[in-house]
C-alpha cells in the first residue's frame, strides 16, 4: 500500500528567488543556540504568513488545547486564539468564519496545512520536519 506523505500533497509557495532551506537537526539546533542560547523554549520563530514572532513559552498557556513546544515552529499562535483577534492567513475565510479584517497578526497559518511558505526543512531520523524560520536575535 502506498502512503501519501504530506510533502507530496502540499503546495510549496517558495518564492523563486529564495532557495529552500534544508538542514539536519544538529545544524538546526546549532543555529537556534547561536541566535537565542541553550533554552529551546525561548527560541523565536517567525510565522511566514503574518510575521508574528513567537517562542514555545508563548504556547504554554494553550497546552490544554493541544499545543506542544513544537507548535511554536509549526503553527501561528493565532490558531489558539479567539478568531476575532486573529486574521485569516491568506484572507480566504468567509465573513461568517469570524476572523478579524483589522488585525495584522497573528494569523491562523500552519505549516502542515495545504500551503507551505518559506519553510525550513529539518531532517530528523531520515524524516522531513517543516519548520518556520528562526527570528533574528534581538540586539
Ligand atoms: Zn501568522
Amino acid at each position: 500500500m502506498k502512503t501519501t506523505k504530506i510533502s507530496d500533497v502540499a503546495f510549496v509557495l517558495q518564492p523563486k528567488d529564495e532557495e529552500p532551506i534544508g538542514m539536519d537537526y544538529e545544524a538546526w539546533c546549532e543555529e537556534g543556540k547561536k541566535r537565542f542560547g541553550e533554552d529551546q523554549l525561548g527560541w523565536k520563530f517567525v510565522c511566514p504568513a503574518c510575521g508574528n514572532v513567537q517562542c514555545a513559552r508563548d504556547f504554554f498557556q494553550y497546552r490544554k488545547d493541544g499545543a506542544t513546544p513544537s507548535t511554536a515552529y509549526q503553527c501561528c499562535i493565532g490558531r489558539y486564539m479567539e478568531r476575532s483577534k486573529v486574521r485569516d492567513a491568506f484572507g480566504w475565510a468567509r465573513p461568517e468564519d469570524g476572523f478579524s479584517k483589522e488585525v495584522e497578526r497573528p494569523c491562523n497559518y500552519t505549516i502542515n496545512g495545504l500551503f507551505r511558505i518559506k519553510a525550513v526543512t529539518v531532517i530528523l531520523g531520515g524524516q522531513e520536519i517543516f519548520a518556520f524560520r528562526f527570528a533574528e536575535p534581538e540586539v
